[in-house]
Parts: structure tokens; sequence; C-alpha cells
């Protein structure tokens, strides 16, 4: 991974171009995320240069899209991702629309899934690798919008490890015991952690990312920071602003001034209560309507003056859950229509339709009230952008706790978009507020969101993505160099290597049984014993006999239990140090069996010489909590006795300070005259093996933390590559 972006220039990569086709002509859109960009663009006061890429909406006929594609270069810039019917369906209404977006927005009961949708959303997802990998030079900053592309950091990484990769989540993250009922969660969530820097709305979003990522991939993490594999993505929160430069232009425009002054004489002596979303599932429509029924039912004496506006966007109408939800608003209009409508005023005025953005900004303006409920919502742009128009400072927000723009807008009315009578309650309170109380509440929540509009969004994201390195293993300990291995060329002198196994030859899984040699390390291994002049050691914290079992095929020499056991080639087991003393192990077993009761999914492993929890299996968040807990009650139960604990990877151990690693490489290397000595790991108790640096030992740490060790590899795949390059070392290779 890159150092710094060595370029300026972003790729900015979402779903949709903010252009589409209509009858060959393009027309450009200027949504949030366009002016958000230009904040961060050169043209625009910022470093850099941005490219985009994504669709630019519809199926384009395949003799069109060459020619469509140019045109789009040379007029925007844009690089498009054409979709076909049959792609559109299935990566966007189907994958996207109508499996993940439900899911993300605690819907299981429209969450749909066919293995048919998963197949294009992987297709379309490498279609855009495909199209940043074209575009992209060294070192670019490539930042990915939204759930449409989950999968795209991963195939970036994997394909060009020198871009520096950002993702923004949109959406809400769901609780883990909602995301887990995706059948493509690991997939999923896999795909997320090949970013350098994920972002979302709120610290509520991030937490329940964590959270599923630690249970369903077994990463590590600490609050903003997910251990993985190699390398290392941050986690930050970044809640999107208004495009207030945009809104801004058009309150001063003289259109915005007619529509204000038309509506004002339309509405006159009229109270009015501001709607405005998508028509969605996720805004709440239906509860809200419910809310004001039961507001006029409630409130007779205001039924000839105030005006509920009700603007549905629509959206999705390709997706048949959106149907439905149409039709039961419908119904519920003039139903309350029906029963409240005096002769002077209807209380619901439904717009089923897309309004002009002066005709928006108008009604922002002046309306007495903004209702803005949704049952679940990333952030909700209407709520910003209705404050961000009060510009006498005389509204009033209703606000759904449930949206992302809770956790700001500190001086709403906050409401449970569930509890139909607390929003019915809160139509009255806002409607019956004294000027000079909205206008307190008002003021600094309209600083605010004008302060930390989109641009600032887009430019906070930028400078922590290029803050970002993504790669755990950067600091002062050497990149593993081939030229290091020059004195293991196979020669007539005899030359060691100490090899751990656990996290350096295999990586981990759930089952520590489960974790024996695989294939390409076999045939690695099988090429390494071929070598006479190499005296092969397997050194572990692992019982002899798994050694034995997996490993004893070959004619290494097996040391177990972190040195207390080893096993010559073809001899019997021996203990390096009989005369340990180990009358402290039945206190330990004694507290690891009541912790391992305690905890499910933990279970106790009894060594000659050591005791091992582990907790591999157990609720991470719970057993690392437990894990804390029980060192605390080894430090006052063990106290003076030669025994060290140590908490390592998704384990406690408590073992012998009388035996370790080291001790077992210093008698192997004093039983020998090696000519070159090389020592790897990957935790704690390897360091005892590191300090052989000092008398010329080639040393390697495994994956990140800090080490004595000369030389880092990141992980298990590297050692075998570099296992292999020994094997076929021959004497002047050049390496
Ligand atoms: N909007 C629009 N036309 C309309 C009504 C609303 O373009 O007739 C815009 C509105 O200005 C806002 C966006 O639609 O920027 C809705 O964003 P929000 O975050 O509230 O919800 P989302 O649709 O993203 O779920």
């Amino acid at each position: 991974m890159s150092e710094q972006p060595t370029t300026n220039r972003i790729i900015n990569v979402s779903n949709r171009l903010p252009v589409r086709i209509d009858s060959g002509r393009f027309v450009k859109s200027s949504g949030g995320l366009v002016s958000a960009l230009e904040g961060i663009q050169k043209s625009g006061g910022g470093d850099f240069d941005l490219q985009w890429i994504g669709w630019p909406g519809g199926a384009a006929e395949e003799n069109e899209q060459g020619n469509l594609s140019e045109r789009l270069k040379s007029e925007f810039g844009y690089h498009p991702i054409f979709l076909s019917e049959e792609e559109i369906a299935d990566f966007y209404h189907g994958f996207s629309n109508s499996s993940l977006w439900p899911l993300l927005h605690y819907n299981q009961t429209y969450f749909n899934y066919q293995h048919r949708w998963w197949k294009a959303y992987e297709r379309i997802n490498a279609c855009f690798a495909d199209a940043v990998c074209d575009a992209a030079k060294q070192g670019d900053l490539v930042w990915v919008h939204d759930y449409h592309l989950m999968l795209l950091p991963k195939m970036l990484r994997e394909r060009r490890p020198d871009l520096r990769i950002g993702f923004f989540l949109h959406t809400p993250f769901p609780s883990y015991e909602i995301f887990r009922c995706h059948p493509k969660r690991q997939e999923l969530l896999e795909g997320l952690l090949g970013a350098d820097l994920v972002g979302f709305h709120t610290f509520g979003y991030l937490r329940h990312f964590r959270s599923a990522v630690l249970r369903l991939t077994g990463s590590e993490s600490d609050v903003y920071t997910i251990r993985h594999d190699d390398a290392e993505t941050h986690i930050d929160v970044f809640p999107i602003g208004m495009n207030w430069s945009g809104f801004e232009q058009e309150l001063g425009s003289e259109r915005f001034n007619e529509c204000k002054q038309r509506f004002l004489t339309d509405y006159a002596n009229k109270r009015i209560v501001l709607n405005v979303e998508r028509l969605d599932y996720s805004k709440g429509i239906p509860q809200k309507l419910e809310a004001i029924e039961k507001y006029l039912e409630f409130n007779p004496d205001r039924r000839d003056d105030v005006v509920f506006i009700l603007i549905a966007v629509p959206s999705r109408e390709d997706v048949g859950e959106y149907a439905t939800l149409k039709e039961n608003i419908e119904l519920a209009v003039s139903r309350i229509n029906g029963q409240y409508a005096t002769i002077s005023n209807i209380p619901v005025h439904f717009i089923n339709r897309g309004v002009k953005i002066e005709e928006l900004c108008a009604l922002y303006a002046i309306s007495d009230v903004a209702m803005v409920t949704p049952l679940v919502d990333g952030m909700n742009l209407v709520a910003k952008e209705y404050i961000a128009c009060q510009e006498d400072h005389g509204g009033v927000l209703i606000l759904s706790e449930f949206a992302g723009a809770a956790k700001e807008l500190f001086n709403a009315v906050m409401v449970n978009p569930y509890d139909i009578d607390g929003m019915a309650w809160a139509v009255g309170e806002a409607l019956d507020m004294d000027d000079q109380h909205k206008r307190e509440l008002m003021e600094p929540m309209r600083r605010l969101v004008i302060d930390n509009d989109s641009k600032w969004w887009a430019r906070r994201f930028i400078a922590s993505l290029v803050r970002s390195t993504g790669d755990a293993t950067r600091d002062e300990v050497k990149r593993m160099d081939d030229q290091a291995l020059k004195p293991f060329a196979a020669s007539p002198k005899k030359k060691a290597l100490f090899l751990d196994y656990d996290g350096t030859l295999r990586g981990f899984t759930l089952d520590p049984a489960k974790a024996t040699p695989q294939p390409r390390l076999i045939e690695i291994l099988e090429k390494l014993s071929e070598r006479e002049d190499l005296d092969i050691y397997v050194v572990s914290g692992r019982k002899a006999d798994f050694l034995q079992k997996h490993l004893g095929r070959f004619n290494f020499t097996l040391v177990g239990e972190h040195g207390y056991t080893f096993t010559k080639p073809g001899q019997e087991p021996e203990l390096l140090n009989g005369d340990a003393d180990l009358e402290w192990m039945p206190t330990v077993r004694e507290v690891f069996d009541l912790y391992a009761a305690s905890t499910p999914g933990s279970h106790v492993e009894q060594k000659r010489s050591a005791l091992v929890w582990h907790y591999r299996a157990a609720d991470p968040e719970f057993g690392q909590w437990k894990a804390i807990e029980l060192i605390g009650h080894l430090k006052e139960a063990i106290a003076n006795v030669p025994a060290a604990i140590a908490h390592g990877k998704k384990i406690v151990e408590v073992s012998s300070q009388q035996i370790n690693k080291g001790m077992a490489v210093e008698r192997f290397i004093h039983e020998h005259d090696y000519d070159a000595v090389l020592c790897i790991g990957d935790d704690q108790t390897d360091e005892t093996m590191h300090r052989h640096r000092k008398m010329g030992a080639v040393t390697i740490k495994v994956g990140p933390g800090t080490t004595d060790a000369e030389y880092r590899l990141t992980g298990p795949d590297q050692v075998h590559d570099m296992l292999d390059v020994i094997a076929q070392l021959k004497p002047g290779t050049t390496v």
C-alpha cells in the first residue's frame, strides 16, 4: 500500500453518474454529491483533480455505448459503466434495492434474495473495478460510495495495492442481528475491509459495522481501527451535510422570491406543516399520516387553518413493495381528507411527484413546521435543508430519533415515529410554540448546518483518507528483503530455520484443531526438506502430538509447548527442561475452569507445561472482556510463582517462566555450529526467539505489532512465498 498518495487525483465511484441520458441528450443533475465534491477540486479551491465513474442510468444499446462513452468523457470527464436491462433488474432493482436496502434499513419483511442477483452484483462490482483500474494512475485516491459497490474496495485492493481506497456508506448500518441474516454477509464485509477508510454518518452505524465485522470475520479491532489479514481499515464518522452553496444561491434568486410570494398569498391565514420525502417505506409515511389523523381528531378548532403538505417523490416504482406503499398512502390521505376537510380547508395536500428547486426552497422558507419522521434514515437531508432555509428562524423541526440527523440537530422536537400519540402531540407543540423560543432553537442549528455543509463533509473525508495509512505493518521494522535470504542459498554449510506454526505457517481458524497444513504449505515444506544443508525446526505452542500428527512426515525437529518438548526426526519426544516447577498448575486450572464455564464458546487446553484458555469461538466482545477480567484474577491467584501470563490472539496462556522458545532456539544453536539462522513468528512468545538477532540471526515478525525482529512480513501468504524462495536458492543465485 502506498505511503502517501502520490498524485493529487481522486477517482470518485458511485453507482450513478450525476447525468442521465434523455433521448440521446445528457441532462446533468446537480445532486448533493456533485456540490460536495466541488469543495475538494482545484476548480472549487481544493487540491484535487476529480474523475467520476458510474452508471448514466437507463439501458444503452451496445452499438451506442462507444459514442456515448466518448461524449461523456470529453464533455464531463465521466467514465460510464453501462448496464443492460437484465443487469438493471438483477444488480440494481434486485440485489441493491430489494436485498441490501431493506436489510440496511432494518426491514427483514421486505428483504429478498436471489442467487442470480448476487452473481450480477459481483459481476457489476468487477466491471467498476476494471474501470477504476483503467482510469487510476499509481497512488491515486479512490472514493467509493454506497451499498451498490460494497465488493469494490476488496477487488481494487487485490488488483491495485498502490491505490488508497475510501468507502462511504450513505445508508445506516444495522445491528449485527439484522445484518447477519444476509446470505452473503461475510463477502459483503470482507469487500468493505479492502478499503483503507470506511466512513459512516453516525457513531451508531460505525459501532454496528464494527460489531458485525468482529463477529463475522474474526478480525480484531479497537474503536477506530479494524485489523484483518495483513492490513488495517480505519473506521470513522463523517455526517454528510446539505448543499449550502446551491441552496444559498437559490435563496438569493428572483424565481425563489416570486415563488415564496405566491405561496404566501396561496396559503394566507394557514399554518403549514411540510413533509418532503421519497416515497419509501423507510420514511414512515403511513405512521405520519396516522399521527396527522390523530392531531386533527383531537384538535377540531385547527381543521380550518392547518395544511399538511405532503410531497412524496416517486421512487423505485419497479420494486413491488413501493407500489403497495403508494396505494396505502393514497387510501390514508383520502380517508383523512374525507373525514376532516372543511369548506375552507383540505388538511392533507398530497403531491406525488418532485417539485422544482425554487418551489422546494420557498416551501422550506415559509412552512411553520417540517415533519421529518422516518422509521430509519441514514442522515436525512430534508431536515438540514429546511433548517438552512429558515433565514428568519421562525420554523420548528419535528425530527425522528431514528434519522441520522438526530445526532446533530439537537434543538429539534424529537419524536419516536412508532409513537403515534407522541407525534400528534409534537405537531401541537410545534404549532403552538412562541416565536422567541422558536428562534432560540433554530438559530444555533442553522449555524451548525451551514458551517458543516456538504463541502466540509467531503473535505473531512478526503483529509482523513489521505492520513489513513491502511497498513498496520508500516513502522521502523524493515519489510522483508530477499537479499537477507542470501545466506540460506544451498551450500555444504549447515543452516537453521526456526519457524513458528500458528499465525506464521498457518492462518488462524475458529477451531484450532482445524488449522492443519494446507496443500501449498505442504508442497513448500517438502521442497525445503529436500535441502540437506537446512535444519528445520517448527517451534510452536502446540502440543507434541498435534505437531507429530501433521508435520511428523518431514525430517524436522518439532518443538512443542513453547520449548518444553522437542521431537527430533524419527525419535521419541524429549523435555527441554524436566526440572521446571509446575506446582502452580492446579490453581490456574481451577480459575480457567471457572471462566470456561461462564464464557460460552471458550474452553481450556491443558498442556504439560502450560494452560491455555481459548476464546476464539466466544462472542468477541464478551470474550475480550472476560479475558481482561481473567488476567486480573490470575495476577492475584499466582503472584510470586515462576509462571508467566500472556494475552495472545484470542487466548490467555499461563506457562512456565523456566521455558520459552528463545531458550529452545539457543540450545539447538549451541548443539550445532550453524552458518546462518532464521527465526520467524507472529506473536509475543516468538519475541524470545528474536533476541537472537543480536547474534546475527535473520529475525522476522509476521503481521502487525511491536517487535524486536529486524524484518516484517504481513501474513502466512508472504511467509509461504519467502520459504518457497529459500527452497529454491541455489548457490550463487541472485535473489
Ligand atoms: N428533493 C428533490 N426534489 C423534491 C423533493 C426533495 O430533489 O421534489 C431532494 C431534497 O432536496 C433532498 C433529497 O431529495 O436533498 C432527499 O434526501 P434525503 O437525505 O432527505 O433522503 P433520501 O432520498 O436520500 O433517502
